[in-house]
């Protein structure tokens, strides 16, 4: 079996599932060589899965996925290789984590104005370090108020639902500076993903290259070859590495496996080249 790397994790840290430990545990099954955790807007978990990576003999990248605002739209950029404890990247994860924390906090407000029980879904989505709607959803669905995450979302937490509260986030400059001051590597996250026209994407593309950005995911687990040789095309015209990933949550969604994906193609500079040793 080949070794395989992923640059594209979550752990309970924010909306995934396994402890720091546990996702580890899972990459070394997987035969996973390279490991990036990348929690939504908190460094927490580094520690933990960089000494447990350590102990398994896997090579650990302390990274983490920054939500951001451009032209109104939210975009993910990861930062790979950055240093945990680099205190400006630390105050722009407790910064955002503490607006994270207020969102929840207003839609469960909005949520038992609409009948729902405000403790028990503050009890279990105020408890990670970066609260998101999945956590919202998840309780949710603990408490029979709903079939599914999808059915959550689509019944009471996306755009125009009864628990939506809009999020405000930091600009996508603010966000790439912020990783590269770290001493990481920012990489646009899931470009395929967003609801963009081609010709926005490539201004995306654009502007966040000219910020600094270092490369794109260009291949991701679940990705169908149209969208990856659209987005290595993109990679290929600004001059950015791929990256590779799962965006693994959790062990009960099997569309987002950890370690398995499309090989980056040929042409494409893998970003792994451009990370320290
Ligand atoms: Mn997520
Ligand atoms: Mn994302
Ligand atoms: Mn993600």
């Amino acid at each position: 079996m080949p070794d395989r790397i992923d640059l594209h994790t979550h752990s309970h840290c924010s909306d995934g599932t396994l402890s720091p430990a546990a996702l580890v545990e899972l990459a070394v099954q997987r035969q996973v060589r390279l490991l990036a955790l990348t929690d939504h807007d908190t460094l927490q978990g580094c520690a933990a899965a960089s000494h447990a990576c350590a102990a398994q003999g896997v090579r650990f990248v302390p990274g983490v996925e920054l939500s951001c605002d451009w032209q109104g739209r939210e975009i993910h950029i990861i930062g790979l290789g950055v240093d945990p404890t680099e205190t400006g990247l630390l105050a722009h994860c407790a910064a955002v984590c503490e607006q994270r924390r207020e969102r929840v906090h207003a839609m469960i407000g909005r949520l038992a104005a609409a009948g729902l029980p405000a403790a028990e879904l503050a009890a279990a989505a105020l408890e990670a370090p970066a609260p998101t709607r999945t956590h919202l959803a998840r309780a949710l669905c603990r408490g029979g108020h709903s079939g599914s995450l999808e059915l959550a979302f689509e019944r009471w937490l996306k755009r125009g639902r009864p628990g939506y509260v809009a999020a405000r986030w930091p600009a996508l400059p603010v966000v790439v500076e912020r990783i590269c001051a770290a001493g990481g590597l920012a990489v646009l996250a899931h470009p395929h993903r967003y609801p963009l026209s081609g010709g926005q994407l490539r201004t995306l593309t654009g502007e966040f290259a000219s910020a600094g950005g270092s490369g794109l995911e260009v291949s991701l687990a679940g990705m169908g070859l149209k969208d990856l040789g659209r987005v290595a095309s993109l990679a290929r015209h600004h001059g950015l590495a791929g990256s590779v990933g799962s965006d693994f949550h959790e062990p009960d969604l099997p569309w987002r496996p950890l370690g398995r994906f499309d090989k980056l193609p040929d042409q494409i500079v893998p970003i792994t080249s451009r990370l320290q040793p």
